[in-house]
């Protein structure tokens, strides 16, 4: 169960956001999110947010009304996203009021006196009515409070939202001071209001903050700064500068995502002793006047003295505040697994019995499932996700060996207008992969200008097109008929008998397995044998592993009909580790070949061989290329198949992480120093790789060190610009690594 639960956990990123539609609003009708809580990761990004969902409200019919006791429009927290959000709002004629917990730009108001407020992306230009440009924090919400004066929005600050709850005709607000109705509310409230905490002894002392507003206050203190983010050790370096002896205490054994600057100047400050590091440390506990560190996983303690202790962990996302409004979060395991189970098991069942007693028991299934997943039910929308893919490929088997409870009916039911179910799931294929393509296309491409996109999308539904529905349906055909391929081919029966092996003029071996097996015309040995071992490794070469996101087809489908999903694809060291599965894959497929050339030589070979075909077909040909990763796609992203178990893939990535070893790749990502932790790319890459780690140690991120596939989403991502395609590097600079001073 608890690995269950692990795993189910795994797409979840301190990033984790709620659910919201295109024009942010929430499974909850009228209750609008925006700003970082919906993803912005900047202030310029976060008045965006706020325009935008102010110009969609006000374009409502019933945007507008009469009652004087109902607010148009209640905006919580008064941040950049929100009280842009207001005053666009009250710019178009809504009666407006925003409710802040704390004070006007509590977040900004809260970073050190003095701290530098970028205005990034520069590429975009600032939107609504709110000041932005690069400033100092003070100067930035004195002109902000200067905005709200002329402009007469009411803010009232000090007055917390404790709860919002839907009403006949809009929502109820409330907070400790009084309720109010609103026939809208946008939700702004940011990430920050949350500071993570360790959770040990002696944590709410009065000397243990988690936020530190003046270093200028501390001089000649003995102080610990926990954590290992920028936040952090900005902190220290700023209480160091000011002559007092700081501790850090980071539980890694190194600092990943420090900026060039700030990891410079924590090198200055550790030289010249005034500031100690001390890696894989956790606090046991605050005593009054000293503090206990475990080191090296309890190896041995350390018990120091200390005036004041930081704790500059980061912030967690309200996620409880936010459940209590009902609002549902990304990745969120509701309704009821067994229920779930049941509806499967129903719906299977009453198939199998055939007859009108069971189609009414499958009928009752399936509704059931559909209507609760419908309702929210995560389990429920895994049993309809099964359901489909289940039957989609185990009607696809061979007549008479289908799936239960498909058996020598399914593939003959599904084969419609004198075409086997075969071809129809071709045109299924090829149309999804249309429909959600042109959809990505615009997410991506169009709608970002990005080109390297544009031609992404149009190569992959070009291939499926050309190469896995054209040809071997209509084109092979047409070839052997008018003779395109030469009287000798046009007149072989092994060669014009075997339409589906056109497949290969593509797909390569092990992907395509059967290239090379039954006994195949020469024409498609020596094709088989060019792709795999010669063209394809000069593709990786140059490109790495793009066929997997410009030309497979069960690449293409995870990046179509999969992309929406994108960013729930598992992350973490543990979801890395189960990719050496392919490895496994790959074995079988070259074993399995192995036999089936050997078996005629010696032919104590011929039944492993024949065994090894039949279950290879069964396991990787149908359950993990078809059935679980695409009933996974809206749990785990589009890509498990291609990530934990493809066999060309992994071929590939040790090409790829060969020619990167020997400098000669010609892949690689590359970044400038312009990161703003903001974890957008992480989040989206649909490998889960921590692309983000590299771009804030500006370290080349290749196919040696990640699975990359080079969809290059996270170069389109990033609002800063720091990500680039680029040969490696002949020699890679190395970062500092900043050294543990002496105990
Ligand atoms: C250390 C650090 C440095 C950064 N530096 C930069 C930078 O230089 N440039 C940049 O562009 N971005 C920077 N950012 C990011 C920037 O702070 C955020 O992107 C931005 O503040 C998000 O705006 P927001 O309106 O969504 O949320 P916030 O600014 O967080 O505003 C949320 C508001 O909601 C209020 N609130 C919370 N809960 C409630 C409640 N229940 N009821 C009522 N009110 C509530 C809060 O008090 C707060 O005022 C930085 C972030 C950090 C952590
Ligand atoms: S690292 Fe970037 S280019 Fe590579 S797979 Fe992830 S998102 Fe795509
Ligand atoms: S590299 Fe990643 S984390 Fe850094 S700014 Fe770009 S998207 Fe954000």
């Amino acid at each position: 169960m608890k690995l269950l639960g692990a795993l189910l956990e795994s797409p979840n990123m301190p990033t984790r956001r709620p659910v919201v539609d295109a024009n942010f609003e929430t499974n909850v009708p009228g209750l609008y999110v925006i700003g970082d809580l919906s993803g912005a990761p900047v202030v310029k990004l976060a008045m965006e947010h706020g325009v935008k969902v102010a110009e969609h409200i006000a374009a409502k019919p019933d945007a507008r009304g009469d009652d004087g006791q109902v607010f148009d429009l209640i905006v919580i927290g008064a941040g950049a996203a929100g009280l842009n959000a207001a005053l666009s709002a009250q710019d178009r004629g809504l009666r407006v009021i925003v409710l802040e917990k704390n004070k006007i730009a509590n977040t900004i108001e809260d970073f050190p006196e003095g701290k530098w407020i970028y205005a990034e992306p520069d590429s975009v230009p600032a939107k609504g009515k709110l000041w932005l440009d690069g400033a100092r924090k003070e100067d930035l919400v004195s002109r902000w409070h200067q905005i709200i004066g002329e402009n007469r929005l009411d803010v009232r600050t000090e007055e917390g939202v404790t709860g919002v709850t839907r009403r006949k005709g809009g929502l109820e607000v409330r907070t400790a001071k009084q309720t109010y109705l609103a026939r809208r509310v946008v939700l702004a409230t940011g990430q920050r209001g949350n500071p993570r905490k360790l959770g040990v002894s002696g944590e709410d002392r009065e000397k243990v903050y988690h936020r530190l507003y003046s270093p200028k206050h501390y001089h000649e203190q003995d102080i610990l700064v926990v954590g290992g983010g920028n936040s952090a050790i900005e902190a220290a370096v700023a209480l160091a500068e000011n002559g007092n002896r700081v501790v850090v205490s980071y539980r890694g054994s190194e600092f990943s995502r420090l900026f060039k600057d700030n990891r410079r100047k924590l090198q200055q400050e550790v030289e010249a002793r005034r500031i100690q590091v001390v890696f894989r440390s956790n606090v046991r506990r605050f005593d009054e006047a000293t503090y206990v560190l475990e080191v090296e996983d309890g190896a041995r303690t350390m018990e120091k003295p200390y005036q004041h202790a930081f704790v500059l962990i980061g912030a967690d996302v309200p996620t409880e505040f936010l459940r209590s409004l009902g609002i549902q979060l990304e990745n969120d395991w509701t309704g009821n697994p067994v229920a779930a189970a049941a509806g499967v098991l129903a719906t299977l069942s009453g198939l199998w019995l055939h007859q009108p007693a069971g189609w009414a028991l499958a009928a009752a299934g399936l509704g059931w499932l559909v209507w609760s997943a419908l309702r929210g039910s995560r389990w429920s929308l895994l049993g309809v996700s099964f359901l489909a893919a289940y039957t989609i490929y185990g009607a696809k088997q061979a007549p008479g060996h289908e799936f239960w409870p498909y058996r020598g009916w399914g593939f003959q039911a599904l084969s419609v207008f004198n075409r086997p179910w075969s071809f129809w799931y071709t045109v299924l294929y090829t149309g999804v992969m249309t429909v959600f393509g042109i959809q990505a296309l615009k997410r991506w491409g169009l709608d970002k200008k990005d080109r390297f996109q544009i031609w992404r999308y149009i190569s992959l539904i070009s291939f499926q097109w050309i190469f896995f529905f054209l040809i071997p349906e209509y084109l092979f055909q047409a070839a052997v008929k008018y003779q395109w391929v030469g009287q000798k081919l046009a007149s072989d029966p092994n060669f014009t008998g075997a339409a589906w092996r056109s497949y290969g003029l593509v797909y390569a071996w092990p992907l395509f397995f059967n290239t090379f097996l039954g006994n195949p015309s020469q024409v498609w040995v020596v094709w088989g044998a060019l792709l795999s071992f010669g063209i394809l490794p000069i593709l990786v070469l140059f490109h790495g592993k793009r066929y997997c996101t410009w030309i497979c087809g069960c690449g293409g489908l995870a990046e179509t009909l999969g992309d929406r999903w994108r960013h729930l694809a598992p992350k973490g060291k543990g979801s890395t580790r189960w990719e050496l599965m392919n490895a496994i894959v790959l074995g079988a497929a070259v074993a399995i070949t192995l036999a089936v050339f050997a078996q005629d030589a010696w032919t104590v070979l011929r039944k492993p061989a024949a065994s090894g075909l039949d279950y290879y077909h069964l396991i990787a040909d149908t359950w993990l290329v078809g059935i679980l990763p695409v009933t996974l796609y809206p749990f785990f992203g589009g890509k498990v198949w291609c990530r934990y178990w493809c066999p060309l893939a992994k071929l590939m990535n040790v090409w790829s992480a060969a020619f990167t070893r020997f400098r000669v790749s010609r892949f690689a990502i590359h970044s400038n120093d312009k990161c703003i932790a903001c974890g957008e790319c992480s989040r989206n890459c649909q490998v889960g790789i921590n692309v983000m780690n590299f771009a804030m140690k500006q370290e080349e991120l290749n196919t040696l060190n990640t699975s990359c596939i080079g969809c290059g989403i996270c170069v389109t991502v990033c609002p800063m610009d720091v990500l680039s395609f680029q040969a490696p590097k002949p020699a890679q600079a190395r970062l500092v690594q900043i050294q543990m001073a002496g105990d």
